[in-house]
């Protein structure tokens, strides 16, 4: 039977892998899916400094422990969803016009993310018969360890340790297994997400002005369906609310100039 990681670079299934390690647990595979914008160009959905940490330091550290990890891409890009064209509609207003922005909460991309890892844990056999997956759940998230429970093949190493979210992000940060990510945004995700806030979107839009770039170009594009970029609201009151964020931000590092100056 093989003993398979499910790893996304976030804190938790990277405690898992971290736990395996100290507690000596064969592992066979450490095996994780990226997320592509636009597969064409190599512009991939993961947040920038995350994909570098992964490839540059966390896989590197992985396989130095004695683990395989191979890393495998989404079928799809978010080009792919942005122009897919309509056939089909109740409204027949939509027929014929690109989808557009994927919607918050109905994420296109988060199926992107599960299927080919789904692919290749099929193509090793039956669960709980050839392979285990481990997965990235804590001891605190009862509901999905419920669901977890109903699943055949999936054990989740944190939770069977009594390891808490804050248990497994202490354990990431003692290893200096913590992903930038962390530091940066309240949760990992896509550099694209809808679900993020105004304070990172406009670090996006400050420290990846290219990547700001390609959104702006989506906004652009008519025969959309969609038009709200995060949750009904158009791209362009998204960018004035980031604007004035970063213009806060300027004022409020000014002030603090100021006042420093006037204490010496
Ligand atoms: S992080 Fe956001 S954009 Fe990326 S898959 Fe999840 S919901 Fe979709």
């Amino acid at each position: 039977m093989k003993h398979i990681v499910s790893w996304s670079g976030g804190k938790d299934s990277t405690a898992t892998i971290i736990l395996a390690h100290m507690l000596g647990l064969p592992i066979d595979l450490i095996v994780m899916c990226v997320l592509w914008f636009d597969k064409k160009r190599g512009i991939t959905g993961e947040n920038p400094e995350h994909i570098a940490w992964v490839y540059n330091y966390a896989k590197p550290l992985f396989e130095s422990w004695g683990y395989k990890v191979e890393i495998i891409s989404s079928e799809k890009d978010y080009m792919h969803y942005f122009y897919k064209v309509r056939q089909k509609s109740k409204y027949p207003e939509y027929v014929g016009k690109y989808y557009g922005w994927v919607l918050g909460g109905k994420c296109k991309m988060q199926g992107e993310k599960e299927q080919p890892i789904k692919h290749y844990l099929k193509a090793l056999g039956k669960p709980g018969i050839d392979y285990i997956e481990y997965v990235g759940i804590c001891a605190d998230e009862k509901d999905r360890i419920e669901t977890l429970m109903k699943k055949k093949g999936k054990r989740s190493l944190l939770a069977e340790n009594n390891y808490t979210q804050p248990d497994a992000k202490r354990l990431c940060a003692d290893y200096g297994l913590l992903s930038p990510t962390y530091g940066i945004a309240k949760r990992g995700g896509c550099w694209y997400c809808p679900n993020q806030g105004v304070p990172e979107l406009a670090r996006l839009k400050q420290q990846h002005p290219e990547l700001w770039n390609e959104l702006v170009e989506l906004s652009q594009v008519e025969n959309t369906i969609t038009r709200g970029f995060k949750y009904g609201q158009t791209f362009e009151s998204v960018n004035a609310e980031v604007d004035a964020y970063i213009e806060n931000q300027k004022y409020a590092a000014m002030q603090m100039t100021i006042w420093d100056a006037m204490e010496e």
